[in-house]
């Protein structure tokens, strides 16, 4: 018996499954958007650090299902495939909804959100679970980089937003965290690699703190690392090892940001990759805990952005004495007076003098406001899904309504 997507929404989810699903749904047959089934997966394989002698992926598979059922409460994972050299175990949902991939990822998406055990402000042994079926499902660890990594797939500019739950709301403290937009390097550009963005947490923060449950990812870790002790816990694998301090506490959240406005569905070409490169502060080996570029993220944004006004569209205003170019003003959707994590890309409207000053408090009527508010956002869909997830509202004039009342 498969699982209903119907069944599956109706009762609780663990956060480990949560977290497996969370990190890719896939349709099956991989080409039909109203498939009959979906899937997850956990799939990988050997590593160079572990001796094939040492260890058997092929016994290892049978035990590895157990354990997903156990985690899933579900007994339905089943081997895809499995041999000495990789391990392919899936789990397969019958779409009686008759819905899309992208819809039934939304659905999970919103039971999710709605977990009591994400509303706490620490990282709980659930979200520690969740960051396992995450991680763990298509993780590998990269024992070059130190980081445990996975390949970000996204169709769509919600699916970006994922990374944020895992920061803001799952607790990841954001300078282990590490966003890769691999199509930022001038191999995928000229279309020699075009491989998929990446995300990736700090593997020594990963070992110690969150613990494996596979253990042959732990294993390949103790391998490359010779950590000072494995500890078993609740089946779960901890090393004592000391995790790095960094703090790259900003960089993160405004990288995505960046990411989502300039690169995302843009086609580059190598020039605008070097000059974006350039303005981020990339140079050829951008890891963890490198600064941030001391430019601000205003100026960024108005270097970047196209001169025309987010409100009344024109492109023409007067010419700047200081670079010749026409003038515009970088407005703040939700003004930052509200809070520091407003200054944020996401949030920023490029706007002719005029606008901006018709958006100043008490300069123009309520209704006035609202309905320029609501032309802003009506135009900039990133602009709205930002400001949306931000303040936890999905109307469109409600939204306007309260970006309104917080006007400066
Ligand atoms: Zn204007």
């Amino acid at each position: 018996m498969t699982i209903k997507a119907s069944d599956l929404l109706k009762y609780d989810i663990t956060p480990f499954l949560f977290g497996v699903l969370y990190s890719r749904i896939m349709p099956k047959p991989t080409d039909d958007s109203n498939p009959k089934h979906f899937y997850v997966y956990t799939a990988f394989r050997t590593s160079k650090a572990v001796l094939k002698t040492a260890f058997s992926l092929s016994k290892y598979a049978s035990r590895l299902v157990q354990q997903y059922n156990s985690l899933s409460g579900y007994p339905n994972w089943e081997i895809h495939k499995s041999s000495d050299n990789a391990i392919d175990l899936r789990l397969y949902i019958q779409n009686d909804l008759n819905i899309d991939a992208a819809q039934f990822y939304n659905l999970v998406y919103k039971k999710l959100r709605s977990s009591t055990w994400l509303n706490t402000a620490t990282i709980n042994e659930d979200k520690k679970y969740f960051l396992r079926g995450y991680m763990e499902s298509r993780g590998s660890v990269d024992t070059s980089l130190k980081l445990f990594a996975q390949d970000y797939f996204y169709n769509n500019r919600f699916e970006l937003k994922r990374v944020q739950l895992l920061t803001d709301d799952i607790g990841l403290p954001i300078s282990y965290a590490n966003f890769n937009p691999r199509n930022m390097q001038p191999q995928f550009v000229s279309g020699e690699n075009k491989r998929n963005a990446q995300f990736r947490i700090n593997l020594f923060y990963y070992a110690k703190e969150i613990g494996f449950i596979n253990e042959y990812k732990a294993l390949i870790f103790e391998k490359a690392y010779k950590p000072r002790a494995r500890i078993a816990r609740d089946g779960i694998i901890y090393f004592q090892i000391s995790v790095p301090n960094l703090n790259s506490h900003v960089a993160f959240i405004k990288y995505i940001n960046f990411f989502t406005n300039n690169i995302y569905d843009k086609v580059l070409t190598p020039e605008k990759v070097g000059i974006l490169r350039k303005q981020i502060g990339f140079n050829t080996s951008q890891e963890l805990g490198q600064p941030y570029r001391n430019k601000s993220i205003v100026d960024l944004f108005d270097e970047l952005s196209e001169d025309k006004c987010a409100l009344c569209g024109t492109s023409q205003t007067f010419k700047k004495k200081a670079n010749g170019r026409q003038s515009f003003e970088i407005h703040h959707m939700i003004p930052f007076h509200n809070g520091q994590e407003f200054d944020n890309i996401a949030n920023f409207v490029k706007l002719c003098p005029t606008c901006h000053r018709s958006l100043k408090r008490g300069s123009a009527s309520k209704d006035d406001q609202i309905r320029s508010i609501i032309t802003i956002l009506g135009r900039h869909p990133e602009v709205f899904e930002y400001t949306s997830s931000a303040l936890g509202i999905e109307e469109l004039p409600k939204l306007a309504e309260e970006i309104w009342s917080l006007l400066g």
